[in-house]
């Protein structure tokens, strides 16, 4: 670290890049801050010419200030893009100096924009880190963040409405299985009633089945053969093949012919 006068408002400190300057004192704006200085360069000659460095400070087109020298103390200023002081330059005088185009508090570092040229060539291929770029990249951190949550949230919200709207509809679907059994239940039920309730159609059913019945019983007496009863009458004396009560030759299907004959042959 280089030594510098304690009458001297800064001091040179550790800084976000490295080092830096530093107020020690407050500086009014307007003040000349310090000079920025080293040998001056003639591009004319071939020797100074193939000189490079960051801390060449170009004054005009022919001459240019050699800041990298360890007394010249400005070199530790850093840029910045919204800087507290400026380069003031003097190309015929052959001087620079850096003043305060703010007022600057202790402890505030000291910087100056390094201009366009040195900030393409060397700032930005690294990312300028500066308190204004800082603040700039933070700030687009956090907007990226609170997009991020936004979306998060959006997706969250949408599916809390997905499961909502598949809960209503498995409600509603279930509601409806529910109704459809109670209504079929009821249905059931009133065609019950409505049997059980009118007893007297009821029994005309049942009359209805007796008739058929007995219609039947007389049909198939009808339709019993004729030849064969002569037959059998002729042959057995009546007595010993008792006719059966009428009630049972009434309900009793008719029997085919060639049973009956084979009964009759067996009973022979
Ligand atoms: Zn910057």
């Amino acid at each position: 670290m280089p030594v510098i006068s304690p009458k001297k408002p800064y001091r040179v400190g550790r800084s976000r890049t490295g080092l830096g300057l530093f107020a020690t004192q407050r500086i009014k704006k307007g003040t000349k801050i310090i000079r920025y200085f080293g040998p001056l360069l003639d591009c004319k000659k071939k020797k100074d010419d193939a000189i490079e460095n960051k801390y060449l400070f170009e004054l005009n087109n022919r001459w240019t200030i050699d800041g990298s020298v360890r007394k010249n103390v400005a070199r530790y200023i850093n840029h910045a893009c919204k800087p507290n002081a400026e380069s003031d330059v003097r190309p015929r005088k052959r001087k620079v100096f850096i003043r305060a185009i703010k007022n600057i508090e202790p402890g505030d570092e000291i910087n100056y924009d390094y201009g366009t040229d040195y900030f393409k060539a060397y700032l930005k291929p690294i990312g300028c880190k500066c308190d204004a770029c800082e603040k700039k990249r933070k700030k687009k951190r956090a907007e990226a963040r609170a997009e991020r949550l936004r979306l998060k949230a959006k997706e969250e919200k949408k599916a809390e409405r997905k499961a909502k709207k598949k809960a209503e509809k498995e409600a509603a679907k279930r509601a409806k299985a529910k109704s459809d059994t109670k209504s079929r239940v009821r249905a059931k039920a009133k065609s019950n009633a409505k049997t059980e309730l009118r007893p007297d159609r009821k029994r005309k059913l049942d009359s209805k089945v007796s008739t058929v019945r007995v219609n039947g019983g007389t049909s198939a007496r009808r339709s019993r053969p004729k030849s064969i009863t002569p037959m059998v009458a002729a042959e057995q004396p009546i007595a010993a093949a008792p006719e059966a009560p009428a009630i049972f030759q009434a309900l009793s299907p008719p029997m085919p012919a060639a049973a009956v004959d084979e009964a009759q042959q067996a009973s022979a």
